[in-house]
């Protein structure tokens, strides 16, 4: 595996960002993958770089293995889908209970865009953030539908991709601590100052657990992990 070559969907969220130090732990070369696909806020996507480099100051000898960053537009994911992140619309919860952030096929595209990519830079492990353990329902996050698409690539495209999960069966005091592991306390602090997860796009004041705006489901399941894992005897 240390010879092989991985591709991380990195979106600039805690989770993705947590994969990438995983990915440079453990793969010879790694690339990034990340998508414009008109979300209501870029602030993901514009501290996508402030954490390569923080990243890179955490752990240098990972520099020369972070790769070609590949910036994909999919325009036509706002087009065909009418949701809280892709709009100005309220967050709130559908009849079925599913946050109305939810994106119909995000994950399916998105992990079919990166298998494209591998396909043509031959790569064989694509990496993403998904996690069904604390998760906000999203069904394109389960560990079956990540297991029915390898298989639907692998087969569509005649090649044996692995996606990998690292954090699917973490809870999110454990994303935490797995990051402490791979890159100490600089990391830690790379992930609170540098990445983003809050819905709003809300970056004004800094919590103890990062940037966000408090109160969204993004900030809430964010500020509970962190709670948990910087004063887990408490909980
Ligand atoms: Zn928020």
């Amino acid at each position: 595996m240390m010879q092989e070559k991985a591709l991380v969907l990195f979106s600039g969220g805690q989770d993705s960002a947590t994969c990438l130090a995983w990915a440079l732990d453990r793969f010879a070369q790694v690339e990034t993958i990340g998508f414009d696909y008109g979300q209501r806020h870029k602030i993901e996507l514009e501290v996508r770089d402030a954490f390569r480099t923080a990243l890179l100051a955490a752990r240098p000898e990972w520099g020369a293995k972070l790769g070609t960053d590949h910036l994909i537009r999919l325009d036509a994911l706002g087009q065909v889908s009418d949701t809280a992140l892709t709009s100005d619309a309220t967050i709130a919860f559908n009849a079925d209970g599913l946050p109305n952030t939810f994106v119909p096929g995000r994950n399916i595209i998105f992990l079919s865009f990166a298998a494209a990519i591998a396909y043509r830079r031959g790569i064989k492990h694509i990496v993403g953030g998904m996690c069904e353990t604390d998760y906000s329902g999203y069904p394109d996050c389960r560990d079956d539908t990540i297991k029915a698409l390898q298989v639907a690539l692998n087969l569509g495209m005649d090649r044996r991709f692995v996606l990998e999960t690292p954090l699917m069966w973490l809870d999110k005091a454990a994303t935490w601590r797995l990051a402490e592991s791979l890159g100490g306390a600089a990391l830690v602090e790379a992930l609170l100052e540098h990445t983003h997860s809050c819905y709003l796009g809300d970056r004004s004041e800094r919590h103890p657990w990062g940037y966000g705006c408090g109160t969204c489901p993004a900030c809430d399941l964010r500020a509970k992990g962190w709670a948990a894992y910087a004063a887990p005897e408490t909980r």
